[in-house]
């Protein structure tokens, strides 16, 4: 049996079309079932669904074989827990975004960054955030925070956040502006290395499949 860790939402409705491409059908619908097991055409995969953050602990750990998870939540984790038992990330391609640092429109964010100085930053990506700032030489203040990141810059809590960005349309929302970009942001295929030793002949076609599939969605 192989087991697929994805997540609901954007990472499990980009993935279905690249399973489908390869052949895969998931024979359940994650939004109007409760189960966390949803099985699929073939007998011998069935996919899991746990938190984007607990995509990688699953994998690495071997309670999924194989997953699919955001760049931003794979690196956060790596940086956290070291990137070892996790096998070379394929890029899907899809649920893309940036990695981005924004402010409130009235923020002086050059002069904050510069080198020496010191500011305030709430995110989720603490480990991407301090590593971004060190490279600046820029003494950084973290906030660490679990949703809702536009608020602190509103409420004063932070004077700038480390967030997704895909639309702009939230940031504006809010009266913040994108000041810089940290990086391009996609998903990616996660492997458990044992897994890919002891289920090859089963696991190794599928993820060339999946790496087909993308290749030819990028077309
Ligand atoms: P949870 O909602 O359970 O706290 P989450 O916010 O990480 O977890 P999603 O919002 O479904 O879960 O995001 C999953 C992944 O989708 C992210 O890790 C990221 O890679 C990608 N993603 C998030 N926001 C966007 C966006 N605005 N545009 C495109 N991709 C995004
Ligand atoms: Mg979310």
């Amino acid at each position: 049996m192989l087991t697929l860790a994805l997540s609901k939402g954007r990472i499990f409705d980009d993935t279905l079309p690249l399973l489908q491409r390869a052949g895969i059908a998931v024979t359940e619908d994650p939004e109007a079932s409760r189960k966390l097991i949803l099985p699929t055409h073939r007998p011998d995969l069935r996919v899991v669904l746990v938190r984007a953050s607990d995509v990688p602990t699953y994998v690495q750990h071997g309670g999924a074989d194989f997953g699919v998870v955001g760049l931003d939540v794979l690196l956060e984790h790596s940086a956290a827990w070291g990137g070892g038992g996790l096998y070379r990330p394929l890029d899907l391609g899809i649920a893309r975004c940036r990695m981005s640092v924004a402010a409130r429109t009235d923020f002086d964010y050059p002069a904050a960054v510069r080198q020496g100085s010191r500011i305030r930053v709430a995110t989720k990506y603490v480990q991407l955030a301090r590593q971004h700032f060190a490279d600046k030489g820029v003494h950084v203040d973290l906030i660490k925070l679990y949703g809702s990141m536009e608020l602190a810059p509103l409420t004063g809590l932070a004077d700038a956040i480390v967030d997704l960005v895909s639309t702009g349309s939230t940031l504006k929302a809010n009266d913040l502006v994108e000041v810089e970009q940290i990086m391009p942001i996609s998903a990616r295929l996660i492997v458990n290395p044992a897994a890919l030793k002891l289920k090859r002949d089963a696991l190794r076609p599928l993820i060339d499949a999946l790496a087909a599939a993308c290749a030819e969605a990028a077309r």
